[in-house]
C-alpha cells in the first residue's frame, strides 16, 4: 500500500439548531487517530470564508485536514458516512464533503480559495473544478452549497499570516444547558496570556468572548499566536462540566484575510468583502441608531454609499471626517434595497491625508479692528461700532485646526468578526517568509476523554 497525501475539505454540516463542522472535524481526527489510519501534516484548518454571503449559519467556517495515510478507501468511507448521519440535514444543512489526494494543491484551487475569501461564487463553479481533477471526489447532501466551502478550505494553505484556536467540546448531553465560565478565569487568562492569546474578554463591555451562547458542542475556544500558549490558556478556564476533549485549529481568523483585496469601486458588487482607497466625497451625518453614513469616491469619480454603525465604537472618528480627505476603508458591501443604494459597511478606517478645511468669517473693520456684521447676502458689510460700511467685502476663509488624526481605526472587540484582525495583531502579523508552509504538530494538539 502506498501512502497518500490527503486534503479532506468539509463545510455547511450545522443549522442554527445545533452541530458545528468544527465538531464534526474533531471526531473524525479522533477517529484517524485512534484507528491509526494516518499520519497528520498539519493542524485542522478552520478557514473563515467571505463573512458577507448571505446564506451562512454563523461565521462562514469550513475545514480542512491534511494526512498522509494507507488508508484512503476507508478514511473516504469514514468522513462521508460520518457526515452524512451527523449534519443537521433536517434543519438545513447543506453539506459538501471534497478529497483531494496528492502532494500539492492545483493553482485553480487555490484562485477558488482566494476568491472565497471576499467573494460570491456558485455551486456549479465548484463542481465544474472539482470535475476538472482526477484526483478529487466530492460528495454532497441536501443541495450540496457546502462544496463550495470544502473546495475553498482545501485551496487555503495559511502560507502566511495565520493564528491558533483550542476549541473545547462539550458532552453531547450538556448542549442544551448554559455554559458556565467564570469571568475571573477568563480575566486572569487574559492578563497572564495577551497579547499572544486575544480576544477572550471584552474589558469595556465586561463580557465574555471565548464561549458561543447557542445549542451546540463548543464549550468555548481560546485563539492565539501558536498551539502551546491557546493550549495552556484553555486549561486555565477550569469548566465547571465535564467536557468531551478539546482539538487545536490553525486559522486565518484574526488576519483580516477577507479585506486583502482592493476593489475598485466599478467591480463592486453585493455582498464582496474587499479594501479601497477613495475620498470622502459627502460629509457624514449621524442618524438614528447613532450610526455615521457618508460618500467616497474613486479616481473616476464614481461615488458609493458607507456606513460606520454604532457598536464599532468608532463612529466619533468618522463623524469628523470631511469632504477631500484620503483613507484606506476595509469593507463589506451591503445589497442595495427599495430605500438605498449599495452601501459600504465599513470594516476598518485608516485616514491617510486630511484635506485642510476652513471655517468663514466676518471681515475685521479697518477702523476699529473690529468684526464687521453681515448687511446680509451679496450686501457688504457694516462696523457697529464705527459705522464704516464696506460694500463688496467678502468673507475670510480661516484655515481650522483638524481634531481627527491620521493612522488607523478599528472597531472595537464587541463588534469584531472572527476574522477582524485586532489592533495588537498588527504588529504580531506572521509573514510568508517567516513560516513554513505547514506547522510542526506539537504533542498535546488534541484530546478526547
Ligand atoms: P459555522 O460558522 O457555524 O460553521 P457557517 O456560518 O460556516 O456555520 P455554513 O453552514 O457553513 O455556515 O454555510 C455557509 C455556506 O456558504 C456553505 O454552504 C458554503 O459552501 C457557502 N459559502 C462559503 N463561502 C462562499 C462564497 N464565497 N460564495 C458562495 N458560497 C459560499
Amino acid at each position: 500500500m502506498s501512502s497518500k497525501l490527503m486534503h479532506v475539505g468539509i463545510d455547511d454540516t450545522d443549522s442554527l439548531n445545533g452541530r458545528c463542522t468544527t465538531h464534526i472535524a474533531y471526531k473524525i481526527v479522533n477517529h484517524i487517530l485512534q484507528n491509526r489510519l494516518g499520519e497528520f501534516v498539519d493542524y485542522p484548518l478552520l478557514i473563515r470564508l467571505n463573512p458577507n454571503v448571505p446564506w451562512k449559519t454563523r461565521g462562514n467556517g469550513a475545514v480542512c485536514l491534511r494526512l498522509k495515510s494507507d488508508n484512503y478507501t476507508r478514511i473516504v468511507d469514514y468522513v462521508t458516512k460520518y457526515v452524512e448521519i451527523n449534519s443537521a440535514l433536517d434543519s438545513g444543512a447543506n453539506p459538501g464533503v471534497a478529497i483531494l489526494a496528492g502532494k500539492s494543491v492545483p493553482e485553480m484551487i487555490q484562485e477558488f480559495g482566494r476568491r472565497a475569501m471576499y467573494d460570491i461564487l456558485s455551486l456549479e463553479k465548484a463542481k465544474k473544478i472539482a470535475r476538472k481533477f482526477v484526483n478529487i471526489e466530492y460528495f454532497l447532501y441536501g443541495n450540496g452549497q457546502g462544496l463550495i466551502g470544502a473546495l475553498a478550505a482545501i485551496g487555503t494553505q495559511l502560507w502566511g499570516d495565520h493564528t491558533f484556536e483550542a476549541i473545547s467540546y462539550r458532552l453531547v448531553e450538556n448542549c442544551n444547558g448554559t455554559r458556565k465560565i467564570d469571568p475571573s478565569n477568563v480575566i486572569c487568562i487574559s492578563n497572564k496570556t495577551y497579547p499572544n492569546t486575544f480576544n477572550n474578554y471584552d474589558f469595556t463591555h465586561n463580557r465574555v468572548l471565548v464561549a458561543p451562547h447557542g445549542p451546540d458542542p463548543v464549550f468555548c475556544g481560546i485563539r492565539g499566536e501558536n498551539p502551546e500558549i491557546v493550549v495552556s490558556a484553555l486549561d486555565m478556564i477550569k469548566p465547571e462540566e465535564e467536557l468531551d476533549g478539546y482539538m487545536v485549529f490553525r486559522s486565518n481568523q484574526g488576519t483580516n484575510m477577507h479585506l486583502l483585496n482592493e476593489l475598485d469601486f466599478g467591480e463592486i458588487k453585493p455582498h464582496m468583502s474587499g479594501f479601497s482607497v477613495c475620498r470622502i466625497s459627502k460629509n457624514p451625518t449621524i442618524i438614528h441608531g447613532g450610526h455615521v453614513i457618508f460618500e467616497v469616491e474613486d479616481d473616476c469619480g464614481e461615488s458609493i454609499a458607507a456606513a460606520v454603525y454604532e457598536p464599532t465604537g468608532i463612529t466619533n472618528i468618522a463623524s469628523m471626517l470631511r469632504i477631500g480627505d484620503t483613507v484606506e476603508i476595509g469593507f463589506g458591501v451591503r445589497d442595495a434595497t427599495s430605500k438605498h443604494q449599495i452601501v459600504l459597511n465599513i470594516e476598518y478606517l485608516s485616514v491617510i491625508r486630511l484635506e485642510q478645511t476652513f471655517s468663514l468669517s466676518n471681515p475685521v473693520c479697518e477702523g476699529c479692528k473690529r468684526r464687521m456684521k453681515s448687511e446680509g447676502k451679496n450686501k457688504g458689510f457694516q462696523c457697529e461700532s464705527c459705522g464704516y460700511r464696506n460694500r463688496t467685502g467678502q468673507k475670510i476663509r480661516i484655515a481650522e485646526e483638524r481634531d481627527l488624526k491620521v493612522g488607523l481605526y478599528i472597531p472595537s472587540p464587541r463588534s469584531h468578526r472572527h476574522l477582524t484582525k485586532p489592533s495588537h495583531r498588527y504588529d504580531l502579523t506572521k509573514s510568508l517568509l517567516a513560516n513554513v508552509p505547514r506547522a510542526k504538530l506539537n504533542g498535546s494538539w488534541i484530546s478526547s476523554l
